[in-house]
């Protein structure tokens, strides 16, 4: 059973100019515990792809499935963008609870989870910043460890590192990479770099569509060292 199972999925807006293409006919299985990255040009519905699978976006037709767990209260999915979607008003520690709060969770786990998660990007004295108080590319280390805090079923990146630095970029290529390695969790990464898809896919899905024509689909398959 694929963790996601994406089936003949299409999404198509409608437009003053008429009907709008975005992502035409396009299947995808996810295998649990896989980082599937899907890299191709700008407009060829990689975010729009993604925002179906997150449910913030209407499938026009088709279907997309994710397998739960089994575990009660843990959610489907977490999603993290390229803008930092952090509460400016919230403390770092806080962002990162933020998700554990909206479930219920009891202030000190929370916060004990929080600071688990932080500690493990290097930002433990950072905690009780504010977000304009940091980085960059502290504040995307929120984004993401926000999104791991709530142990999502599957965990959806689009573009995450695409507003940072080039210096900053590999950095936390290495951390996704290091943190991927150790909880295995399923990855889907939306990126317009193939340098990126090939560094951290274990498969890079590449989208040739450009709106409304659907020219191709490649599935490659890459080892990991
Ligand atoms: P639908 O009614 O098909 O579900 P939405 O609710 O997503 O579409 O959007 C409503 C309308 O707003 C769309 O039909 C589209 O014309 C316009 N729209 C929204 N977002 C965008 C965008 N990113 N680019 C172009 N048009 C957009
Ligand atoms: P990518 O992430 O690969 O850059 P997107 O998924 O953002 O591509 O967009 C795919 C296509 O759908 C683009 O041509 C975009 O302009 C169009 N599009 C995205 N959202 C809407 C919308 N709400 N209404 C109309 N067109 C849209």
């Amino acid at each position: 059973v694929p963790k996601i199972a994406a089936r003949n999925v299409s999404r198509i807006y409608q437009t003053v100019d008429g009907d709008m293409v975005a992502v035409d006919d396009f299947s995808l299985d996810v295998t649990d515990g896989e980082f599937v990255c899907v890299v191709g040009p700008s407009g060829c519905g990689k975010s729009t792809f993604l925002r179906m699978i997150a449910g913030l976006d209407t499938i026009s037709a088709g279907s997309i499935q994710i397998a739960p767990g089994g575990v009660p209260g843990k959610p489907l999915n977490s999603v993290v963008f390229q803008e930092y979607a952090i509460f400016p008003w919230k403390t770092v520690i806080d962002n990162v609870a933020f998700g554990l709060e909206m479930r219920g969770i009891a202030r000190k786990e929370r916060l004990e989870t929080a600071r688990y998660w932080l500690d493990r990007v290097g930002l433990g004295k950072f905690a009780g910043y504010y977000p304009h108080q940091i980085s960059g590319g502290m504040k995307q280390r929120v984004s993401i460890v926000r999104a791991l805090a709530n142990d999502p079923e599957v965990l959806l990146m689009d573009e995450p590192l695409g507003a940072l630095d080039a210096q900053t970029r590999v950095v936390l290529q290495e951390e996704l990479l290091r943190i991927w390695e150790e909880t295995r969790k399923t990855v889907v990464y939306i990126t317009h770099s193939l340098d990126e898809a090939v560094l951290l896919g274990d498969r890079v899905i590449l989208m040739t569509a450009q709106p409304g024509r659907h020219l191709a689909t490649f599935d490659i398959d890459l080892p990991r060292p």
